[in-house]
């Protein structure tokens, strides 16, 4: 972790940033949170956010749901945001954590008369899952918590045992990583990314009424597909079989960046190698987050 920290409203060294065990956030996983990337230009010498203002609007959606309050607006967490990254200057990849967190100290889980609290820490982060020669997946089977239960939507920490345990199966088995079902039987997305597939030259993608999260990766290749390539989008259900027949397949996400998906449940994706199109994605994401696409310029948010 960088050494500075910002923690109930000020900014302060990463060791004074301490809950107590009797936080409603710790006893009942009653937080929401994001994850941020700030990518390193060699060429520029300049650290670039990505996206922040979708994900500080996100953080505020997601609080609404746990009936938090986020007092500061998605614009002015942005410039907190920029803040705590010029006070630790990274000159590498970087991921951003805010959380906005039940801090009572309190047993008892209802949301209601609850202190909430906001808190944001920065870690140098380089790839989360492999990017470069495409991964080997299963079908997990856990299956993705339902938005009448846990809801995917809202980026609840709670919820995330349900990626944790599909991760950590999928990790046992030796895959990299799993795709996750929800109750219909219907394709989610991944333990903590989302999923596209490429059938006959189109990308198609589960709806966000999948029990997926609304993920800033995903609208932004589906832009990039529509507007740079001229390809066609589908959002639908997915069935599992779908995914032993598609053409090309990859996960995408904050963390995930783009990673090539080349097996599932050991069928090969196509030829079992990287696919064109997926590439070309790839390429035009890596591009795009340091800011090397003139026409994407207000989504790389200069520190
Ligand atoms: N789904 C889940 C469950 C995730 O945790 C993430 C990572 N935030 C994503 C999808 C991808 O979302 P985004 O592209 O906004 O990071």
């Amino acid at each position: 972790m960088f050494s500075t920290v910002f923690f109930e409203g000020k900014f302060v060294p990463s060791y004074e940033a301490k809950i107590s065990v009797a936080t409603h956030a710790f006893l009942y996983g009653t937080s929401v949170f994001e994850g941020i990337r700030a990518y390193w230009s060699d060429t520029d010498k300049k650290l670039y956010i990505f996206r922040p203002l979708e994900h500080f609007q996100r953080l505020k959606l997601s609080s609404k749901i746990l009936r938090m309050e986020l007092k500061r607006s998605p614009e002015e967490l942005v410039e907190l945001c920029r803040q705590l990254l010029s006070f630790n200057n990274p000159k590498e990849d970087t991921y951003i954590r805010p959380i906005v967190y039940k801090a009572d100290l309190r047993i008892g889980p209802s949301l209601l008369n609850s202190k909430d609290e906001f808190c944001m820490f920065a870690v140098p982060m380089g790839d989360y899952i492999d990017t470069t020669k495409g991964i080997s997946v299963a079908v997990s089977s856990w299956r993705r918590v339902e938005d009448n239960a846990i809801p995917a939507r809202a980026k609840i920490a709670g919820s995330y045992v349900n990626t944790a345990l599909a991760k950590t199966d999928a990790l046992l088995s030796n895959f990299a990583d799993a795709i996750v079902l929800d109750e219909s039987g219907h394709v989610a997305e991944g333990s903590a990314m989302n999923l596209i597939m490429v059938r006959n030259g189109k990308l198609i993608t589960s709806p966000i009424t999948e029990n997926i999260l609304e993920g800033i990766t995903r609208a932004t290749i589906l832009e990039l597909a529509v507007k740079e390539l001229g390809l066609q989008v589908e959002e639908r259900s997915i069935d599992r079989t779908e995914l032993y027949i598609a053409d090309e397949m990859f996960f995408c996400g904050t963390g995930a960046q783009v990673s090539p998906i080349t097996s599932v449940d050991y069928y090969n994706v196509g030829n079992g190698q990287i696919g064109p199109i997926t590439s070309q994605l790839k390429n035009l994401y890596f591009d795009l987050v340091r800011n090397r696409l003139p026409q994407y310029v207000h989504w790389c948010v200069e520190v």
